[in-house]
């Protein structure tokens, strides 16, 4: 069946069509028959160079054959046990040798379970409730967080059926902005157990913080005991091999991730300071637990991943993504067109707005027909992105210079 007929198939079983928000577009999305190194192909037989690398855990591409002989011999094995492995503890070592706040860590099995865990082990630490986010930030689909939140979520109103009750203890502020924190950090300091961010923006395209606004956050944490919590389910083993936390020189007190830590397939951890991730049942009181945490399978993908991601691998991939928006600025500034490149490391993205963007508010000013019109030209021209303005493009060691030139070629095009 062709991906037209499939969706249509496809909404008398699933609400939308999918199974996650984010992967429906208009008319219909493309339907994957298969996928291998940069390159994933459809149903109607169409082969796109996947710059969306399923929101970002493949950075070693897809069908990386390390992992997939790895993953296959541990298939053969057993898929979960429900009982330790000692690839629990090698994949933990990799973590906390590069991570640089990581001294314990607890796998679990998505992005969304390490940061409802990270918030409620800075609850059980501090003895208080409130948490504080930024506008726009995705930290995963619990009720926590759903406030003001980014990738899909940005699309839609806060989602309804989520009690009141839950959602006031989530204060939000706008990201970059030193004086509306502090000014909440006067008012509520005392019962704030922790401010979690993305320490770049991924969810809303991809917003960097301004300099210095790290450091700030660092000090006023500190000063108030509240615990700081760093989401680098996008940026953790991507901004750098010590994630966003290396890239910019400033620690959190926890660190949540996800995407390439489970080297493409579910998982997510959670880590940080001993004297807090102690506080984590057994060994402490705050409860944590999942039939599928740690199973060797994501285990053992994460630590083929892992093996591959060395110095140079970084060098190599921050040259592509350097390469690409060389270009993409290239073009812009050839051309004069009004609009912001941004991104770092292996992150792209292109806001359709006149001004730069600093926080969620500037983000909602781009313009996204012209944006469903560029991601339109480049799906058309085989280039597959995220289709949402608030979402950032990735770029594996995968793609070869070529992939990267006919990315750029059709951007030239998406911008024309
Ligand atoms: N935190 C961030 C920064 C994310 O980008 C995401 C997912 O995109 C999540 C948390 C949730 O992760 P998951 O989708 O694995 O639950």
């Amino acid at each position: 069946m062709y991906s037209e007929e499939l969706f249509n198939e496809s909404k008398k079983y699933f609400p939308g069509g999918v199974n996650s928000p984010v992967r429906a577009f208009k008319p219909y999305p493309f339907f994957v028959k298969s996928a291998g190194g940069s390159k994933i192909t459809d149903e109607d037989g169409k082969t796109y160079i996947d710059h969306c690398l399923a929101y970002g855990p493949l950075i070693l591409g897809h069908a990386n054959p390390k992992v997939v002989r790895e993953v296959s011999n541990q298939l053969t094995i057993g898929t979960a046990y429900g009982a330790p492995t000692e690839n629990e503890i090698t994949l933990a070592k990799e973590v906390i040798d590069r991570i640089p706040s990581a001294e314990m860590v607890r796998f679990c099995n998505s992005g969304t379970e390490a940061t409802m865990s990270a918030i409620r082990l800075a609850r059980g630490f501090t003895g208080r409730d409130k948490i504080v986010k930024f506008e726009g930030a995705y930290h995963g689909a619990h009720d926590y967080v759903l406030v003001k939140g980014g990738s899909g979520a940005a699309t839609l109103p806060d989602s309804p059926g989520i009690p009141e009750d839950t959602t006031k203890n989530t204060l939000s502020v706008p990201f970059n902005d030193e004086e509306a924190l502090t000014e909440l950090i006067e008012k509520e300091g005392e019962n704030i157990a922790c401010i979690i961010m993305e320490v770049v923006m991924g969810n809303v395209g991809c917003i960097e913080p301004k300099p210095g606004f790290l450091e700030f956050i660092r000090k006023i944490t500190e000063e108030n005991n509240i615990v700081l919590i760093f989401d680098e389910v996008i940026t953790g083993f991507r901004a750098s091999r010590g994630g966003a936390q290396e890239y910019y020189g400033v620690t959190p007190d926890l660190t949540t991730l996800g995407k390439i830590v489970g080297g493409g397939l579910p998982m997510g951890a959670f880590c940080g300071k001993k004297e807090i991730m102690e506080l984590i049942a057994p060994q402490g009181p705050v409860y944590q637990a999942g039939t599928f945490s740690g199973n060797p399978i994501s285990v053992q993908a994460g630590i083929s991943t892992m093996a591959q991601l060395d110095d140079s691998f970084y060098k190599e991939l921050e040259r592509k993504g350097n390469f690409l928006r060389g270009n993409i600025q290239s073009i812009i500034d050839d051309e004069g067109y009004n609009v912001q490149p941004v991104g770092l490391a292996s992150m792209f993205q292109i806001y359709f707005n006149p001004a730069p963007v600093y926080n969620y508010a500037d983000a909602q000013e781009s313009d996204r027909k012209i944006f469903l019109r560029y991601f339109k030209t480049l799906l058309k021209e085989g280039i597959f992105i995220p289709p949402s303005q608030f979402e950032c493009n990735f770029i594996s060691n995968a793609h070869s210079m070529e992939d990267l030139q006919k990315t750029s070629d059709a951007i030239e095009l998406g911008l024309g």
